[in-house]
């Protein structure tokens, strides 16, 4: 395995804090700023709430003006390192409206403003090509899926018609089954599985999915900030000349918006959502908690879908990046400061 010394200064886990702009909608106060004293250079940014100031140090922060690209230097040698056979993650972090999707997807059909996603996967694909001159050969597959009330959704189905009639008929044809095979595999029963080879080809599938997401939904803007969405490329390479052979994943993730509903009442299917949001975001605060305390023996993988999904691909020489996304306006103070406190938790 080819060595990623960056990462591996301090553990496997990363986390950057990106702000995004203010917004005509916003509220026109910021209510962050970012230290220039020389420690916290780049890493540092400081909220103020009631007059009381609040600062956090991250391995990163990106403040309102990093463009997509400024922020894709800082994880291009990460995405680079599942070609090495590392199992990556990804996550973005944050209250709806804050940054997730820009950051993650980005307006795809716009070079300048795409996301991580397409950038990885042109990435991906470039760097597969030119290791062919030294002897390796990549296969890829590609799954996309979202979870919603802790229930796995295939967003690469096709035949979304025929889908529907068999669910009617019978609730549980496809029950989506997480089973994790010895040798750290992971299979999801009934998932699509596409194999790639080129980043045009996950486009449409990334497209497909956006489609798909929005199918069946009465209220898709709404819904889909209560769900994870999860792109997983899983990479296998062998070297002609040497037999070597390498196993990675990369693992995207888009994650439920983080806002706290207490405040609002929420009652019935409100309330089942909330709770199951609030579940598998302090459940992968937990799991990543205890990795980086390094007490792997009692990682508590097993109480969301989500941690259990990806529990090969955190931990172990796995490596994982958080981003936390930061709306700027006064009126997001208590969630800013709430997702500031989860990131300094896990990092
Ligand atoms: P989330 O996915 O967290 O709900 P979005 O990514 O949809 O939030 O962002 C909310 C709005 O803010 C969108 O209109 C998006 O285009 C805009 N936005 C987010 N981050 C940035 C940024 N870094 N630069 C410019 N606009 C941004
Ligand atoms: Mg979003």
């Amino acid at each position: 395995k080819l060595h990623n010394t960056i990462l591996e200064l301090k553990g496997n886990i990363r986390v950057f804090c990106r702000v995004r702009p203010l917004l005509p909608d916003d509220s026109a106060d910021t209510v962050v700023s970012f230290p220039t004293s020389t420690e916290a250079l780049g890493r540092g940014i400081e909220l103020v709430q009631s007059g009381q100031k609040y600062n956090f140090t991250f391995d990163k922060v990106f403040n309102h003006e990093a463009s997509q690209q400024d922020v894709f230097v800082e994880i291009s040698q990460l995405v680079q390192s599942a070609l090495d056979g590392y199992k990556v993650c990804i996550f973005a972090y944050g209250q709806t409206g804050s940054g997730k999707t820009y950051t993650m997807m980005g307006r795809p059909d716009e070079p300048d403003l795409k996301g991580l996603i397409p950038r990885s996967l042109e990435q991906i694909f470039q760097t597969s090509q030119s290791l062919k001159d030294q002897g390796w050969r990549y296969t890829m597959q590609a799954s996309i899926l979202e979870i919603y009330n802790e229930t796995i959704r295939d967003l690469l189905l096709t035949n979304r018609s025929s889908d529907h009639a068999r669910t009617e008929n019978s609730a549980s044809s496809k029950q989506y089954t997480i089973k994790h095979d010895a040798n750290g595999n992971t299979h999801v029963s009934d998932l699509t599985i596409k194999d790639v080879c080129s980043a045009d080809e996950i486009s449409s599938l990334l497209r497909q999915a956006a489609q798909s997401r929005s199918v069946g939904r009465t209220q898709m803007n709404e819904q889909s900030s209560r769900s994870h969405f999860v792109f997983t490329l899983r990479i296998s390479g062998k070297n002609e000349n040497t037999e070597q052979q390498v196993q990675g994943v990369l693992n995207l993730i888009d994650l439920a918006g983080s806002e706290r509903l207490s405040r609002s009442g929420a009652t019935g299917d409100r309330l089942k959502e909330t709770q199951a949001i609030n579940k598998s975001l302090s459940s992968l605060s937990d799991v990543i908690f205890a990795l980086g305390g390094k007490k792997e023996d009692h990682v508590p993988f097993r109480n969301s879908k989500l941690t259990y999904l990806l529990q090969p691909c955190l931990g172990g020489d796995s490596k994982t990046l958080m981003f936390v996304n930061v709306s700027p306006d006064q009126s997001s103070t208590g969630e800013s400061l709430c997702s500031l406190r989860f990131a300094a938790r896990v990092n």
